[in-house]
């Protein structure tokens, strides 16, 4: 069920679970703004998300109310995984969704990072 990406943070969400180490994950990074891990239904043969440290629903969310050092440094971390992981000289393709339209189901914001196959070009569905 896609989420709304101007509600309220609920800090029962999964992926604050994860941050708190009440559920495991498959972590590959973790610095003092990011967390990454493999996606546990993965859509690629590599298929990462990174998510921040903060509290934020959404895109929307992060880039209206995160301060800029928080900014930076979730951008470099997103960086940061998919040097780390070969993605850079093959490619590579991020995605972010955000409510009901992109179809975010899980309220605290996260990069799909995929990776190890050729993608399509890019055509509205
Ligand atoms: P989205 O539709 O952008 O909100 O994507 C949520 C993603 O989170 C999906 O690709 C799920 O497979 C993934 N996911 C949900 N729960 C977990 C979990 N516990 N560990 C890793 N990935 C998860």
């Amino acid at each position: 069920m896609p989420i709304d990406p101007r509600a309220p943070y609920d800090p029962n969400n999964i992926f604050a679970k994860i941050l708190r180490g009440e559920i495991p994950c498959k972590k590959v990074y973790e610095d003092n703004f990011a967390l990454a891990f493999h996606d546990i239904n993965p859509q690629a043969p590599v298929h990462l998300l990174v998510i921040p440290k903060g509290a934020y629903v959404s895109w929307d969310d992060f880039s209206e109310k995160a301060p800029a050092e928080e900014i930076a440094g979730f951008i470099r971390a997103v960086g940061q995984v998919a040097r780390e992981a070969g993605l850079v000289d093959p490619g590579y393709r991020m995605l972010a969704n955000v409510g009901g339209h992109g179809h975010q189901e899980v309220p605290h914001l996260h990069v799909h990072l995929f990776g190890g196959r050729q993608f399509y070009a890019m055509v509205p569905q």
